[in-house]
């Protein structure tokens, strides 16, 4: 599997008043673009919508609603696994099968309304579905395009905090693209939920919810194209997968599982992307998966790379990569190096020799991005012409190397703004 073009990039916070201007500029031109469908804003007929909040778990009634960070999501099927299935099924005073049945409703079916639940006694679906199916994320707002096969949902989860995620439907796959956190610690000054800083980390069921409101629309044929199954999934959405790694680690595993312990999606198509969090590439190396890891290098040197992906003050360049390489050997599977040209700061033709001295005869894969730029960033993407060297640069030295194609460039700026005006109260 090749990741060109399977990436979201999510503008989180519009922090100046010229950023504003350039904002309202965009929001009136791709306004129509935007679909708010319906009093939760969710498609008609989608699962989300088909399952109301349970009573229980109205917002008011959970402590810290409608504080970000402040409490946990609630319990959800997704964040157990099997044993922990059944002790909560247990616990409410049903039989342990119950689990299995539920879960074949969630992970097989892909349904989470009890009401279709009908082998299950009437008498106890809803208590089930309050106690294990809550709905964690609401979908507040969707945008598509390149006829609706690239579709963005912003979800409000329980607490208020956003998180938003991007399906992508190729002729050969169709692509999740999930957050692992509201916000981010990361920092990177080119990327604007880095900007935003760190609400708090989804739990798994949150992380899983995304991919399963995907496979359940695909499922029911909602998506233009007819019939569909997620194949690949990948962790670059809003967030530092690896800074919440038990969470993102029980995602994938729910989400690799095969039915009924979960979304069946095979681990090759997998992709985990991280700013270089060092012992936890180390950890995930041990865990034997075969999931893709995708390292956010953006810089050869560690004079800009410091700059540009702040975490390289603690785990330079040699040790990030060290460790991808490990993580090759263990898995052996070809580490992809994420490198958006950022005109004038990354692109020189030295940094493309640099980066190719880094990767001749590894286990390696470049995947270009052109920078996406945030509201008021001072960066942009490289000139065509500079990229294209860039490109012959790295390959002319054997290393492989796409460059991500431009597929929902233009919503990419949208979304980014509708979190920005939902962060900011609009
Ligand atoms: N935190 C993880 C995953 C989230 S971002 C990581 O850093 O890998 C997924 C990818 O998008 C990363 O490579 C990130 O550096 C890149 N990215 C973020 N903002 C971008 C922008 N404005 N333009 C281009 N790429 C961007």
């Amino acid at each position: 599997m090749e990741i060109i073009g399977e990436f979201c990039r999510i503008v989180t916070k519009v922090t100046t008043r010229h950023t504003l201007g350039l904002t309202t500029l965009r929001t009136i031109r791709q306004r129509e673009e935007w679909k708010t469908v319906g009093d939760n804003k969710v498609a008609p007929g989608s699962p989300s919508a088909a399952a109301a909040p349970p009573a229980a778990l109205a917002l008011e009634q959970v402590p810290g609603a409608g504080r970000p960070g402040r409490a946990r999501p609630p319990r959800h099927l997704a964040d157990l696994d099997a044993a922990g299935r059944r002790a909560a099924v247990t616990e409410l005073g049903q039989p342990g099968f119950r689990a299995d049945q539920l879960s074949r409703h969630y992970f097989g079916r892909l349904t989470d309304d009890p009401a279709e639940m009908t082998d299950l006694p009437a008498a106890q679906r809803a208590e089930l579905g309050t106690a294990l199916l809550p709905r964690l994320l609401t979908a507040e707002r969707e945008l598509t395009c390149d006829q609706g096969t690239t579709r963005k949902t912003l979800w409000r989860a329980f607490d208020g905090s956003y998180v938003e995620s991007v399906l992508m439907r190729y002729p050969d796959r169709i692509t999740m693209c999930v957050s692992s956190q509201a916000g981010c610690g990361m920092a990177c000054p080119f990327c604007a939920t880095g900007q935003a800083g760190l609400t708090r980390n989804l739990s798994t069921g949150e992380i899983v919810s995304q991919v399963f409101a995907g496979a359940a629309d695909l499922a029911r044929g909602q998506v233009p194209g007819g019939p569909g199954r997620v194949s690949n999934v990948v962790f670059m959405g809003m967030g530092e997968p690896l800074a919440n790694y038990a969470s993102v680690l029980a995602a994938v595993r729910r989400i690799t599982d095969p039915a009924p312990d979960g979304l069946g999606i095979s681990q090759r198509s997998v992709t985990v992307s991280t700013v270089g969090l060092v012992p936890a590439i180390r950890r995930l190396a041990a865990e034997q998966l075969s999931v893709r890891l995708a390292v956010s290098l953006h810089a050869p040197d560690d004079e800009l790379r410091d700059e540009l992906v702040p975490v390289n003050r603690r785990w330079k360049v040699a040790e990030v990569l060290d460790a991808a390489w490990d993580y090759a050997a263990a898995t052996g599977r070809r580490v992809s190096i994420e490198y958006a040209m950022i005109r004038d700061v990354n692109d020189h033709a030295w940094r493309a020799e640099a980066l190719a001295d880094l990767l001749a005869g590894r286990l390696a894969h470049v995947n270009l991005i052109p920078l996406n730029p945030t509201p008021g960033s001072r960066w942009t993407a490289s000139d065509p012409d500079v990229a294209r060297e860039f490109t012959e640069r790295i390959a002319a030295r054997g290393v492989p190397v796409t460059v991500r194609d431009t597929r929902g460039t233009e919503i990419d700026g949208a979304c980014g703004q509708l979190a920005g005006a939902q962060a900011a109260g609009g």
